[in-house]
């Protein structure tokens, strides 16, 4: 059985997507195919886009999506068919020496075959015109179906709307993982969340569950400041007017906080990370720069003791995780419908990407037909 339907191609870095007709074949044993509800645009695919992140092409890119079981293949069980779920962009083998070891997103497997955009099964199966096409993050979600893993979908309550749910898949994960599970964060400790795009407004959430008194977000955009106040930040510091340390320090009796979680990605940031710190205290890294720029630090900044900890995914726990943040977010916990700045069709992505690169948006969502 070959499926023709509607994605999001990316043929060569700078260049805009174009919606195409692709093709694929069914699941295959272990596989499940996933009407896409909703796909999150992250700034991981815009790296993509402008050729920071290197990926043979044409590719279709999209892993921060939440949709509904449309078929299963072999070995899955056909129950599956009509879940809904939020899809993890981390298969893994769970035999390997990192899996083993608790760490599935360093899997020598994933790690091994993710640049090479393929099924994780190491073939390409999807086709334009005859032609292979690569799959994102062994997704590939800025298309109306996708198939992955039988793990890699996992399945969340059915009263979870999509547009929201798919947020889960990538951004919130990172950002309230690092917090709660990265971070050791204890009751009454001190945060600070530099940007407050869609992973640092996580991160603030999660410094928010793990009992953090005080949570200082730090922004150069006073509106991304105000959203973070509504999900949780009890003090903001707009860096473009203020000094980011002078103001912790000011509310941690001139020590710096015990926490500070950096996720706007870019050398003043990660500076300010070291910077911001107390001594004894620990850095969580959630922000990205090239892979081949250096960024430099003021030794003096890190003498007396600090922790720095790198972190990709929030260390996490897909199967347990998407489900617990969608009850969160169902209970009125976890905020995300501020997240969301725009929802948007699939023709208009280059729009929505156009966006995040300017700092207009948080997060465009795609939605396909009706997502919620
Ligand atoms: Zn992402
Ligand atoms: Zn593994």
């Amino acid at each position: 059985m070959t499926l023709s339907f509607r994605a999001a191609v990316l043929s060569a870095p700078g260049e805009k997507l174009r919606v195409e007709t692709v093709e694929t074949e069914a699941p295959q044993a272990g596989e499940v195919l996933v009407r896409i509800g909703a796909a999150g645009l992250c700034h991981t695919d815009l790296e993509v886009i402008e050729g920071q992140l290197v990926y043979p092409m044409p590719i279709v890119l999209g892993h921060e999506a939440a949709g509904t079981i449309a078929a299963v293949g072999p070995g899955v069980d056909p129950g599956r068919v009509g879940e809904r779920v939020v899809l993890s962009w981390n298969p893994h083998c769970g035999r390997c020496f990192h899996c083993e070891r608790g760490q599935p997103i360093l899997c020598d497997k994933y790690v091994s075959q993710g640049p090479a955009a393929v099924a994780f099964d190491g073939t390409t199966r999807l086709s334009l015109g005859g032609q292979p096409v690569r799959t994102m993050m062994h997704i590939a979600a800025f298309a109306e179906y996708a198939i992955v893993t039988d793990a890699c979908a996992v399945a969340i309550p059915a009263e979870m709307p999509l547009d929201r749910a798919c947020l889960l898949g990538c951004g919130v994960l990172t950002g309230v993982g690092a917090a709660t599970r990265i971070a050791s964060l204890r009751y009454g400790d001190t945060a600070m969340v530099i940007g407050c795009g869609a992973v640092g407004l996580s991160a603030v959430q999660g410094a928010r569950f793990a009992g953090a008194s005080r949570i200082m977000a730090v922004d150069l955009d006073d509106s991304k400041l105000a959203m973070a106040r509504d999900v949780g930040a009890t003090h903001t510091v707009n860096a473009r007017v203020d000094d980011p340390v002078a103001a912790v320090r000011a509310i941690t009796g001139g020590r710096g906080a015990d926490c500070v979680l950096e996720a706007a990605g870019n050398q003043v940031s990660l500076r300010l990370s070291t910077e911001a710190c107390r001594v004894g205290g620990e850095i969580v890294w959630l922000g990205k720069v090239g892979v081949n720029q250096d960024v430099s630090f003021r030794w003096g900044a890190l003498m007396g003791e600090k922790r720095i900890t790198r972190s990709s995914y929030g260390g996490a726990r897909t199967a347990t995780d998407f489900p617990a943040l969608a009850v969160s977010y169902l209970r009125g916990d976890l905020r995300l419908d501020g997240l969301i700045t725009q929802r948007i069709a699939l023709e208009e992505i280059n729009r929505g990407f156009d966006d995040l690169k300017a700092g207009r948006s948080i997060r465009s969502v795609i939605v396909f037909g009706e997502a919620a």
